[in-house]
């Protein structure tokens, strides 16, 4: 017996990172043992800072390639999907933007963030952003989601978003509960800024073990490190923070100790960090590969995804039409 319903959207991106990996699709692929999930690609959440549109096919097809991959399983009954093959969501929004104030909205920090990075293009759909997340949330009847605490704001706003409707129209959506995750900060190979594409300090998940060793050894590590002789300070150094996660705890000790006491160099410790990583993810690429084999497969899952995720979402914008009595 599952314990609920969970919702999750990510944009679509392309290829995955470790950064995604050990902040979002890890906790994707775990939850789906307790809750049926539904997890979706939110391309028209992408759409708001007109960027990179003509790739939005091909980055959905990469990212769920990976998700797959990764362990996110329809067999499981996750339904994995695209946002925009599911228009009942964007009639859900149209009518919930009613009972949401405006000020609300242009108060939240998030919004005030995003008209600083693109002053020249603070569109509608960015005011409404947090709208559309709540219809994304309602519309499937999600009774969980994940949240980091940045993202908490949002998930309250829904909240109060469900509660005025439900007072308006009577008891129809579901309002959801978060379920605070633990999302980890992972540095980028620069070791100063969050893992991302767009700085180009990220490690891809699909990298073969010569091309995450080319970029394990671009990695900044203790900046007072400047000569073998130095003794190190694992504690400040982006790839200690990555040997925590990927290499066997005796040998992390061990590493600790010889940096301290600088018995190991720079270069080595990151030879041992990428072989480590490489063993790692080889299960993975050995996935992705045989999924990659049939062209398909992922335009196959999506489908399904979309008619499971539809299936839902009709029943739920009727409920909502004829609560709020249009004819
Ligand atoms: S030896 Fe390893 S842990 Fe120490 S500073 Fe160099 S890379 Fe970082």
């Amino acid at each position: 017996m599952k314990k609920g319903r969970v919702f999750s959207g990510a944009r679509p991106t392309g290829r995955q990172h470790l950064g995604n990996y050990l902040g979002a699709i890890k906790n994707y692929v775990a939850l789906q043992d307790d809750y049926d999930c539904v997890y979706c690609v939110v391309d028209l959440h992408a759409l708001t800072t007109l960027r990179g549109t003509e790739h939005l096919k091909e980055w959905t097809y990469e990212m769920v390639l990976d998700w797959l991959a990764a362990g996110m399983d329809p067999e499981l009954g996750t339904i994995i999907f695209v946002q925009s093959n599911v228009p009942q969501v964007t009639e859900l929004h149209m009518i919930l933007s009613m009972v949401t104030p405006l000020g609300k909205l242009t108060r939240l920090p998030t919004f005030k963030e995003k008209v600083q990075q693109q002053p020249d293009n603070v569109n509608y759909g960015l005011v409404g952003y947090p709208v559309l997340m709540a219809s994304d949330i309602t519309i499937y009847k999600a009774s969980v989601v994940p949240v980091g605490v940045d993202q908490a704001s949002h998930l309250e706003l829904t909240r109060e978003i469900v509660r005025t409707f439900n007072f308006h129209f009577g008891p129809v959506l579901i309002e959801p509960q978060a379920k605070y995750t633990e999302i980890p900060k992972v540095l980028g190979i620069d070791g100063v800024n969050k893992m991302s594409k767009s700085l180009d300090n990220h490690i891809e998940l699909a990298s073969e073990p010569d091309e995450l060793y080319a970029r394990v050894r671009m990695m900044v590590t203790d900046p007072q490190r400047q000569r073998r002789t130095d003794p190190g300070r694992p504690e400040v150094c982006n790839v200690y923070s990555l040997h925590n996660i990927f290499t066997p705890p005796e040998t992390v000790q061990q590493i600790d100790a010889d940096c301290r006491a600088a018995a190991i160099g720079c270069v080595d410790c990151k030879k041992v960090l990428a072989e480590n990583l490489a063993g790692h993810l080889a299960p993975f690429r050995d996935r992705r590969a045989q999924l990659a084999g049939d062209p398909d497969h992922v335009w196959n899952v999506l489908n399904d995804g979309a008619q499971r995720a539809n299936a839902i979402a009709s029943q739920v914008i009727a409920e909502v039409k004829t609560a709020v009595g249009l004819p």
